[in-house]
Formats: structure tokens, C-alpha cells, sequence
């Protein structure tokens, strides 16, 4: 029920929705018309670019929000709030659409949504908006049933509201400020962490957590339901049920990752004063593992996008339980050996360290340990500051963005 959406500070919940028919008529109609203002601001920012080299902010749009509403009479029934986070929303894609471009990347032009890709209202200041029991006020709309077991505010202040659409239904999230937690007490343990194919991943201690039995079998079920999505006739009935089906699949895979990722993220961190993993490729780190079959296509996806999931809860547990959290350059890693420090080359195939030295360890293992080692080197060495980009493949200690860490279009994230 609960989904931290950035490092400390802020926590979202999210309860799933009971409207009425009326009320999910207007949130419909509401979505209409955020989206077409949306795609309206957009094509807006297009023209003025295109005819005159100028560039409209969110500022000036916003202002032209009066004029829309003096024309257009059904953007009177929705409130001001509502209509400015859209335009919010259109900046942000550009700020990152521009960003990206100076950082010598090709992103893509931001997009005109279409209804498929327009699913939440969002309170961005929720004035008028308040949790009363088992209920959700929305300013101008109204009051909304969810289903409730807790009351999640305890005091602090809610920041932002959303009533978003899935594929079994509505669910209203209620973004709170929290207090920023106290840190754990020091266990005076240490972990290194190898994101391995054969195991989920490697411990340094030796513990192998193997890929959850329900992610193998969900993988066979998407694939299947996603062959039989473009078998289907475009625009068909049938295509519009195999779509949903295969969305449902989707959101079940993608809570269960998260609920799995949440409770190991949580032990490491709890257990551990310092965690160190491989620093994360944001192109997909099993790209670059060779041409074996297990590592290909839509696995290779999920393994991205687990991985970059739990590097990012990593990240922000250990942030705001005073844990360091060290990303170190993970060349050679499997290569070499943590007794001592021979490279040596392995095949894929050859699953435990045997070291000339009499050194013998899993591989996976024999890999965390090294991950460690040059851990706690980067936090040994001075001359190194432990700046956000890990400078000269060393570590870091910041907590990553979101999207560092899970990439961009990664699959149920
Ligand atoms: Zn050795």
C-alpha cells in the first residue's frame, strides 16, 4: 500500500478507488479534457517554435488558461490546479526533452498523448482536498470511496492528490511530507551485492537468492499474452480484451517485484552499515553479458528492470537510514579472485571461483566480494570525493533519481 516516491521527505499511498457510474463518467470527461489541453499546450509550443524560434514557458500558458476558460465553458466545472499541472507536466517533458539534447543524447521529441496514455488527474495542490473516513474529497468533484484500513496521514501534510485509471480499475494516491526518519543503528556489517543471471543475486556472505519462482512463470504468460495481442486484428474487440488481459498480468508481475524488491531491500539496508553493488549500465546491464540465451530478449528486459529497482530502493533505504551506499566501476569483477587479486579469465559457463591460491567460491559470490573490496577502498581513499557521478568509476553515497535507475520504457515499472 505504500510506494516512496522519492528518496526521503515525500511518501505516497495508494488506495484502490470505488466510484459510482456518474463519478467515473466525469473523471473520464476530466481526462478528456486535461489531455486535450495537454495535447493543445503542445502542439501550441510546436507552431510558436517552428514559425518564430520562440519558446513558450508553463508561465505563459498558464496565464492563457483565463481566455480557454472564457471560450471553452466546460473548463469552468474543473479547478484552476488541475488544468495548471498538465501544462507542469508538458514543461517537464521539455526541460528533459532539452537536457538530453545538451547532453548529446537523441531523445525523442515530446509526444502528443493519446487516451491510452492519459491516466491520472492530478491535485498538485491540494487545496480543498482532504481524507475524511473511508472517503477521499476532491476539490470540484466531489467525495470518492476507497477502500481504507489505516489513516496514513498521522499529522503531516498532504501534498498532492491523484485519481489515476489501471487496468482493473481506479485508485486514488495521497502524497504526504514526512518527517525525515532517524538513522539506524551502526551493525557494523558490510555487504557486497552481484547481480548475477543465475541467481537473482549474490551476497558476499556466500547467500544466493534465486529468481522468484512467479517471475519465471509470469515471464511464459506475458510472452504468450503478448503474442496474441499482435495476432489480433488492430482496433478489433478481441485485440481490445487480449490488451487488457495482458495490462492485468502487467500490474500483478509488477506489485509482486515490487512487494519482493521492497522486503530485500529492506533486510540488506537494516542489516548492513555499508552495501556496495556494481555501478548500474542505465542502457541495461545484461546487454553487455554476452550472447548466452539466458540472457536474451524479454528476460533480459526483466532483469533490467529488476535490478535497476532494487539499486534504486537500495539507494534511497540507505540515504535515509544513514547506510552508505557505494556504486563501484564492476570491470572484471567476476574475473578476478577476492583472495588474492589474480584476473583470471572464466567462461559463462563455469559457475565457481577456483583460484590458483586454493581459493574456491561460488562465482556470483566470489564477484560480490570483490564488489566489497573495491567498496570499501573508495570509502578508505581520500582523494576521491564521493560525488553523485561516481568520479573516475568510484563510488557514491548520493541517493540516484528514479529514472537513473530504472531507464526509461523498462517493462512494469
Ligand atoms: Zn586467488
Amino acid at each position: 500500500m505504500t510506494e516512496p516516491l522519492t528518496p526521503t521527505g515525500h511518501r505516497a499511498f495508494k488506495f484502490r478507488a470505488v466510484l459510482t457510474r456518474d463519478q467515473e463518467r466525469k473523471a473520464g470527461e476530466w481526462l478528456k479534457l486535461t489531455r486535450d489541453l495537454y495535447n493543445a499546450a503542445l502542439q501550441e509550443r510546436r507552431d510558436a517554435y517552428r514559425k518564430k524560434k520562440e519558446t513558450r514557458s508553463a508561465y505563459t500558458q498558464q496565464k492563457d488558461l483565463k481566455t480557454i476558460r472564457v471560450d471553452l465553458p466546460e473548463y469552468q466545472k474543473l479547478p484552476t490546479r488541475l488544468l495548471q499541472e498538465p501544462l507542469q507536466r508538458l514543461d517537464l517533458a521539455f526541460q528533459s526533452f532539452f537536457r538530453r539534447v545538451k547532453s548529446g543524447q537523441t531523445p525523442g521529441y515530446p509526444r502528443f498523448r493519446s487516451a491510452k496514455r492519459w491516466d491520472s488527474l492530478v491535485w498538485a495542490d491540494p487545496v480543498g482536498c482532504r481524507l475524511e473516513s473511508s472517503k477521499v474529497v476532491l476539490s470540484k468533484f466531489g467525495g470518492i470511496k476507497i477502500i481504507q484500513w489505516t489513516d496514513p496521514s498521522d499529522g503531516s501534510r498532504l501534498l498532492r492528490v491523484a485519481l489515476k485509471r489501471e487496468a482493473d480499475g481506479w485508485y486514488v494516491v495521497l502524497t504526504y511530507e514526512i518527517p525525515k526518519p532517524k538513522s539506524l543503528p551502526s551493525t557494523g556489517k558490510t555487504v557486497g551485492i552481484d547481480l548475477g543471471l543465475k541467481s537473482l543475486v549474490a551476497f558476499s556472505d556466500g547467500t544466493l537468492i534465486p529468481h522468484p519462482k512467479w517471475s519465471r512463470k509470469a515471464n511464459r504468460k506475458i510472452v504468450q499474452q503478448q503474442r496474441r495481442v499482435s495476432r489480433r486484428i488492430k482496433g478489433s474487440n478481441r485485440r481490445r480484451k487480449a490488451v487488457h488481459a495482458f495490462a492485468k498480468t502487467h500490474q500483478h508481475v509488477a506489485r509482486k517485484r515490487k512487494y519482493f524488491l521492497d522486503c530485500l531491500s529492506r533486510k540488506l539496508v537494516n542489516e548492513n552499515d555499508v552495501i556496495a553493488v556494481e555501478k548500474l549500465n542505465v542502457r541495461g546491464i545484461s546487454r553487455g553479458m554476452g550472447s548466452n540465451s539466458q540472457g536474451r530478449g524479454f528476460r533480459r528486459s526483466v532483469l533490467d528492470a529488476s535490478w535497476g529497482q532494487l539499486i534504486w530502493m537500495l539507494s534511497y533505504k540507505a540515504e535515509s537510514a544513514g547506510r552508505k551506499f557505494v556504486q563501484v566501476d564492476p570491470a572484471y569483477s567476476s574475473q578476478t579472485c577476492p583472495s588474492c587479486g589474480t584476473i583470471k579469465r572464466k567462461e559463462l559457463s563455469e559457475r565457481v571461483h577456483s583460484c590458483d591460491c586454493g581459493y574456491v567460491a561460488d562465482r556470483d559470490v566470489a564477484a560480490a566480494q570483490v564488489i566489497l573490496q573495491r567498496a570499501l577502498e573508495v570509502l578508505r581513499c581520500p582523494i576521491f570525493p564521493l560525488n553523485r557521478e561516481g568520479r573516475a568509476g568510484m563510488g557514491s553515497s548520493v541517493p540516484l533519481s528514479r529514472e537513473s535507475c530504472l531507464g526509461t520504457g523498462t517493462y512494469g515499472s
